[in-house]
């Protein structure tokens, strides 16, 4: 289906953070049947919708190896603890209807299938939402860098970062009232001025290739539906 943007399959990153909704840790079960309801909606509409999810919630390398443990050890219990967020996402997806494949980047066979790009574009084209699980596979990355690499290389049209403010501001607008937000943004400024958007790797990734990346307010209500159709909402980051 053609929208507003034109967009035919986009990757919607969803932030571990989220899934916590309002509990400290785990998962919370009104969060996701919301975002679940959210992808159904948009994939009744014919457009292609790939998630990567993050880990959060569960877990995050940099903060454990501050604490002593090695970083490359605590990475990877962070890409596992977003396969656990996966499989959540996955289990409220199929009871709204919705056929799913959750794809991790660390091998698990009886949990997920192996990322395999291809495969990953025929499950889309048939209508199935695929979730891409356990990052990039390696340490150092991020989600927000997996989220950029997948789209690029399952050819999406757009990033479409779901966070806790409905778009980029040029200070904390939770703790400057006076913080404007903006509505357009060119990747070289997000780099410069340090903006919240996602981390440099990502976004220089998304900038080496033009991959347009929309930041929006996950949580408010009809957003996911908005951002996926292309329609105005949040930041747009592109050229
Ligand atoms: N991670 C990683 N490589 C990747 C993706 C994730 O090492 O390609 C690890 C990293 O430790 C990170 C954790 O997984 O802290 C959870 O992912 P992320 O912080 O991106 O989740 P989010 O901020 O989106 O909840």
């Amino acid at each position: 289906a053609m929208h507003d943007s034109g967009w035919r399959r986009v990757v919607l990153k969803l932030s571990g953070e989220a899934f916590a909704g309002g509990d400290e840790l785990g998962i919370d079960a009104a969060v996701v049947e919301y975002l679940a309801e959210s992808i159904a909606a948009v994939v009744s509409e014919g457009i292609q919708v790939a998630v990567v999810v993050g880990g959060g919630n569960m877990f995050r390398g940099a903060d454990m190896s501050e604490r002593g443990m090695e970083r490359g050890r605590a990475d990877y219990m962070g890409m596992l603890g977003t396969v656990i967020n996966c499989l959540a996402l996955q289990d409220f997806l199929e009871r709204q209807g919705v056929e799913t494949r959750v794809q991790t980047a660390i091998h698990m066979s009886q949990v997920a299938e192996a990322y395999i790009p291809r495969r990953a574009i025929r499950h889309l084209e048939k209508g199935r939402v695929v979730i891409f699980g356990a990052g990039l596979g390696a340490p150092f990355f991020s989600t927000d860098t997996a989220a950029a690499q997948r789209a690029l290389e399952i050819e999406a049209q757009a990033v479409l970062k779901g966070t806790q403010v409905d778009g980029v501001y040029d200070s904390d607008p939770h703790r400057n009232s006076g913080a404007v937000k903006f509505d357009r943004l060119d990747y070289n400024e997000v780099l410069t001025r340090g903006l919240k958007v996602m981390d440099a790797t990502a976004v220089s990734l998304c900038m080496d290739n033009g991959l347009p990346i929309v930041v929006f307010d996950l949580m408010g209500k009809g957003n996911i539906v908005r951002a996926v159709r292309g329609e105005k909402i949040g930041t747009i980051v592109g050229r």
